[in-house]
């Protein structure tokens, strides 16, 4: 089991390419370099902030990795408004984050896209951060584990197994996200333990201790401490507080 502490920052449908280059220097100089040996720390802008956010990483090697918020299941084609995993790769991107539950909702993304977008992302060797997650009508029916691992396998349909420890999980309850209201450490645990034990049933124990489970919705400084002590958790995905360089680092730095 190597698994290290991942923050990534989901920077959702904000700040243009200035604003991200402003935001990326003021966390990449507030943390120590020494502390990305510890955790690793990405941001996952828009689009068009990607371009500014390779230059700036690359020019001054900063430690800070960076990805996505989507990608085609196409490499390229009449897909217009879509971007494809060699582009996302040519950009240098990391991370990709696959099946948000804003995709899945606004741009009514299935269980059968999702799955087809994390082989894209294999395929161009950028790790998916696939997001599985429960609304609140499933939760208080008590079916969360069920409707999350169900997520789970539906989106690694297929995957080749030599390759899945590159992918990302992210718990994310759809309840929780963006609305101030945090799971609980042992809600969160019960689920990202549920995850864990699904993957080791079906793929082996090995392959489930190397795969990293990300919480996320509504994490903030204050309560990552307690979400990452959690056995089965290993860092978090954040949208909100991923947009305050001050409270970001202070985050980062808390994990
Ligand atoms: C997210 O968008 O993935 C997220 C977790 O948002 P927030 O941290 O704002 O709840």
């Amino acid at each position: 089991m190597s698994r290290g502490v991942l923050i990534a920052g989901n920077w959702k449908m904000n700040l243009n390419h200035l604003e991200a280059i402003a935001l990326v220097q003021k966390i990449a100089f507030s943390l120590p370099e020494k502390y990305f040996a510890k955790v690793e720390v990405a941001v996952l802008p828009p689009f068009t902030d990607i371009r500014s956010v390779q230059t700036l990483v690359d020019g001054d090697k900063l430690k800070l990795r960076y990805g996505a918020q989507d990608v085609s299941r196409y490499d390229s084609g009449a897909y217009t408004g879509d971007i494809s995993g060699p582009m996302l790769a040519k950009l240098g991107c990391s991370y990709v984050t696959v099946g948000h539950s804003e995709r899945r909702e606004y741009h009514g993304e299935t269980d059968e896209q999702v799955n087809a977008k994390v082989k894209a992302a294999l395929k161009h060797d950028i790790a998916p951060i696939l997001c599985v997650g429960e609304p609140l009508a499933v939760r208080e029916a008590g079916e969360h584990v069920a409707h999350t691992t169900d997520q789970l396998i539906a989106g690694l349909k297929g995957c080749k197994t030599d390759q899945l420890t590159k992918v990302v999980l992210a718990y994310e309850p759809v309840w929780a996200i963006g609305t101030g209201r945090v799971a609980t450490p042992a809600d969160a645990q019960e689920v990202c333990g549920a995850l864990r034990a699904r993957l080791a049933e079906k793929y082996g124990a090995e392959i489930a201790g190397d795969m990293r489970i990300l919480y996320g919705g509504s994490v903030k400084s204050g309560n990552i401490g307690d979400l990452v002590k959690q056995d089965d958790i290993d860092g978090a995905l954040v949208g909100g507080a991923s947009l305050d360089a001050e409270e970001f680092t202070k985050l980062c730095a808390m994990a």
